[in-house]
């Protein structure tokens, strides 16, 4: 039996280790020069002015989401074709996620259909670059700007990703990464969120940590001593520290080795794959480049004898973790209680049938990705109808 393949991986090696030690043996085990320095080097990769890192993508997400200003009653436009964080950060505002169907060439959010989901109510889009692809931005970056809509991009697949020559992260009003160890690089836990916006970055620093400052230059009424700091609003503690800072330096600078790898395999894979009947490969349009965090094949069903769990069973009989990314947000047991219906998005259900996450990280040996190869084809071919 081949060693097991799951559908993601972590890479960790000695620099990472060394890296993490050393924080651990100086002054500051959080909220140390670490995060700075993490902060300072992760906007510049993506090309933004300002990041602030938190303790998770959902934190980050949250994060935004109180910058964006989403306010009880407030609709914002998200995509089913995500997990659950992306909308789940609106319900935490008091928001109401209202989700737009996907596009079934790309899979991401189709922008003719956000434009007919505006309302007086909508406050906000959060677009997900669903597998790494980069969703029609400049589109729906127009279409915010028209209705004064601001934009959260869930960039958790798309570290490293570009959209018509810009690095992911340099383009929408808030941008939010994951450094779940399952994403390109990680942290353990942790997430960022970049902006350009000087207002909103200050807004995020005072959101991360309870809403207080203690900052002299910054307060409301007039400082009492050295001891005094003011809480100005409602925030959480959603701290990064530096044990896990000090690993995402050392992450961020294998970052794009990581990436040639995801690219790599994923070639592979589209090389094999497109030749075989009864599998679609994922759809690239011309002018992005995506860093790969999933490659997603969708089964043609029509032309199979059996449906996708028989060849997700066999897969993992195979000792291939494969995975499906996404049962759609809305037909969660906790959406369905707070009233959503299941028919909503037709494209994104229809997808959700017929879709396998295939392994890929850079860890993957080029034996590992091989067996992946022929154990799909075999697997496939067997249930195609002659
Ligand atoms: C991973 C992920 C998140 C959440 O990130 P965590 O760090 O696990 O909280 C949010 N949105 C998408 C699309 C993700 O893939």
């Amino acid at each position: 039996m081949h060693n097991s393949i799951p559908y993601g991986h972590h890479w960790i090696d000695k620099d990472d280790i060394e890296s993490v030690i050393a924080a651990l043996q100086s002054d500051f085990l959080t909220t140390g020069p670490k995060v700075d320095e993490f902060e300072k080097e992760f906007a510049k990769y993506v090309d933004s002015k300002y990041a602030v890192a938190v303790s998770s993508g959902t934190a980050a997400l949250h994060t935004a989401a109180f910058a964006a200003g989403i306010n009880s009653g407030d609709e914002v436009i998200t995509t089913p074709m995500t997990f659950a964080a992306s909308a789940n950060c609106v319900l935490y505002q008091g928001g109401m996620p209202v989700f737009v169907d996907i596009d079934k060439k790309t899979y991401n959010i189709d922008p003719l259909k956000i434009k007919k989901k505006i309302s007086r109510g909508t406050k906000a889009i959060i677009p997900v670059d669903y597998t790494g692809q980069p969703c029609d931005l400049d589109e729906i970056n127009d279409i915010a700007r028209e209705s004064g809509l601001i934009v959260i991009e869930d960039a958790s697949h798309a570290i490293g990703s570009i959209y018509q020559q810009k690095k992911i992260g340099s383009i929408s009003d808030l941008s939010i990464f994951s450094f779940h160890p399952v994403k390109h690089m990680t942290t353990g836990e942790g997430g960022i969120v970049t902006t350009n916006s000087k207002e909103l970055y200050e807004k995020m620093l005072l959101f991360r940590n309870h809403g207080i400052t203690k900052d002299e230059c910054d307060f409301f009424s007039n400082s009492k001593g050295m001891w005094y700091y003011e809480q100005q609003l409602l925030g959480y503690n959603y701290r990064i520290t530096d044990l896990q800072c000090a690993l995402g330096l050392s992450q961020l600078k294998k970052l794009d080795d990581f990436i040639k790898r995801r690219k790599d395999i994923a070639k592979r894979y589209d090389e094999e794959f497109s030749k075989i009947e009864g599998i679609i490969t994922p759809h690239q349009l011309y002018d992005v480049n995506s860093s790969w965090h999933l490659y997603v094949i969708q089964l043609e069903l029509e032309k199979l004898s059996c449906a996708r769990k028989k060849i997700f069973d066999e897969l993992h009989k195979k000792n291939i973790g494969v995975q499906v990314h996404y049962m759609p947000v809305y037909y969660h047991p906790y959406y369905q209680q707070i009233g959503y219906k299941k028919g909503i998005c037709p494209n994104a259900e229809w997808l959700y049938e017929r879709i396998i996450s295939l392994p890929i990280y850079p860890k993957m040996t080029d034996e590992d990705v091989e067996y992946v190869v022929g154990t799909v084809k075999n697997i496939v071919k067997k249930y195609l109808i002659k």
